[in-house]
């Protein structure tokens, strides 16, 4: 079996470590085997210093192996899928680290749809890595490289069409956007302007060393926007990460809403215009989603972790709304993908449509604790370790749940063991109404774990749970 390079959302590497160029010119001579030579592939970037080097790379690479190459620059990894399909490419290729500190990069590969590409072709990349490279195209076959400029005007443009714009422009909102130093600057504050909004930016520049603030939109990496909300006394603050395919939101008292809280939101009212309908989420999502959409006639259905799996569950199932508690959403009126603009748009549209502030919308969303812990565990340890804990805290389950890692329900939460998609760690992920509640849930986890391990020098502390 060939060496897995991609994680849960694309392959994120050291650059001068592992990513280096070597590395992403046999990365990018894989992908150009995807394809039947000549085929378009469209290459873009994130704001990281090194992305435009490794991006020309993967289009030298593309274009010497045959493929016609489009350029569509610096932009957010949505806006580069949502020009995939419309530029006719058979691949999209994105060099981008998303929300991982500055000193890594990566690589993201989109279908010709604009979806993130199925494991299944993750694979053919990992086994065509360990290939010896082709002899490349002769010299009257090397593939035609161009750019394509109006890349953000594009996408500015397809998202307004997806809002009543009149509506959100009437309300003259204020907002606060925290761009992070990263590609959203090309894209947000443009598609702000353009919904009437009076715009302050934080962190606005291209900055790939992330001098504001690590990249990603955790409450800890956002207070600056929390106080500058305040400070303005904004309607609304907003953060992308990196690549711009998540946004979190700050309301007008300056607090923090939890991305699940978020997710549930957009999630009842989606499910409300459609007049019932599924949403998809990963196995981690809270409970609050299925809360919130239930009584409008929505169903959630639950994946694996990672976007790309949400995506293509959305697809079959043609679900009105889908994402992730970190704060990627996806709008499938607009494309399956995470959208941190679209998700900007959406939110701002519904507080318009309702006459209403974001806290007040907020009000009857559910909430409940969420303990998110990790303990370390060597790679080949880990599955028999989660069976036999999941044995353990069996007795007394309502409900056990398979999709990804063991999931068993209680009749006040549920406690989640998973392997790391990418570390030699095991996640716990334990929920209930009353924070109490949700840390012993999590601490239960924790011990059946070490249980089943029975070797003290991998019993770390657990650190202090965190409550959401
Ligand atoms: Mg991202």
């Amino acid at each position: 079996m060939a060496k897995r390079l991609f994680g849960t959302n694309g392959i994120r590497e050291v650059v001068g470590e592992k990513f280096t160029a070597a590395f992403v010119e046999r990365v990018a001579g894989a992908i150009g085997t995807l394809a039947p030579v000549p085929s378009r592939y469209v290459v873009g970037w994130d704001g990281r210093t090194s992305s435009p080097a490794f991006a020309r790379l993967v289009g030298a690479t593309l274009s010497l192996a045959g493929h016609r190459v489009i350029e569509v620059g610096l932009l957010p990894t949505p806006a580069i899928q949502y020009l995939v399909p419309r530029l006719a490419a058979e691949f999209g290729v994105v060099v981008t680290a998303s929300h991982n500190p500055p000193e890594f990069n990566g690589i993201k590969c989109i279908a010709s749809d604009g979806l993130e590409i199925p494991r299944a072709v993750e694979e053919r990349i990992e086994e065509a890595v360990e290939a010896p490279a082709g002899p490349g195209a002769p010299f009257d076959r090397i593939g035609v490289v161009s750019a394509h400029a109006s890349g953000a005007e594009e996408y500015v443009r397809g998202i307004l069409d997806r809002v009543d714009r009149a509506r959100i422009v009437r309300r003259q909102y204020s907002v606060v956007l925290d761009v992070g130093n990263g590609a959203s600057a090309v894209t947000s504050p443009a598609l702000l302007r353009e919904l009437g909004c009076r715009v302050r930016t934080l962190n606005g520049h291209i900055d790939g060393t992330f001098p504001g603030r690590l990249s990603e939109p955790t409450e800890a990496n956002v207070q600056d926007l929390l106080r500058a909300v305040v400070a303005f006394g904004a309607d609304l603050g907003i953060a992308h990460d990196g690549d711009a395919d998540r946004a979190v939101y700050v309301d007008r008292q300056g607090r923090y809403v939890p991305g699940e809280t978020m997710l549930a939101l957009l999630a009842r009212d989606a499910v409300r215009r459609a007049g019932g309908g599924v949403v998809v989420s990963p196995v981690t999502t809270s409970q609050s989603l299925e809360d919130a959409v239930r009584p409008y006639g929505g169903e959630v259905v639950y994946t694996r972790v990672g976007s790309p799996n949400v995506t293509r569950e959305m697809q079959r199932r043609h679900a009105v709304l889908g994402g992730e508690e970190n704060g990627g959403t996806i709008f499938p009126t607009f494309q399956l993908a995470r959208d941190g603009a679209m998700s900007a748009a959406a939110v701002l549209d519904l507080m318009a449509a309702a006459e209403r502030p974001l806290d007040e919308l907020l009000e009857d969303v559910p909430r409940y604790a969420v303990v998110r812990e990790k303990m370390p565990c060597p790679v080949d340890r880990r599955a028999p370790a989660i069976e036999e804990a999941a044995q353990i805290l069996a007795r007394g389950a309502t409900r056990v749940e398979r999709i990804d890692g063991v999931k068993i329900f209680r009749t006040d939460g549920w406690i989640l063991l998973r392997p790391s998609g990418t570390e030699p760690l095991l996640r716990v992920f334990a929920e209930a109404k009353a924070p109490e509640r949700a840390r012993a849930l999590a601490e239960e986890g924790i011990l059946a774990l070490r249980e089943s391990l029975r070797d003290p020098s991998l019993n770390g502390p657990a650190g202090r749970p965190r409550e959401r």
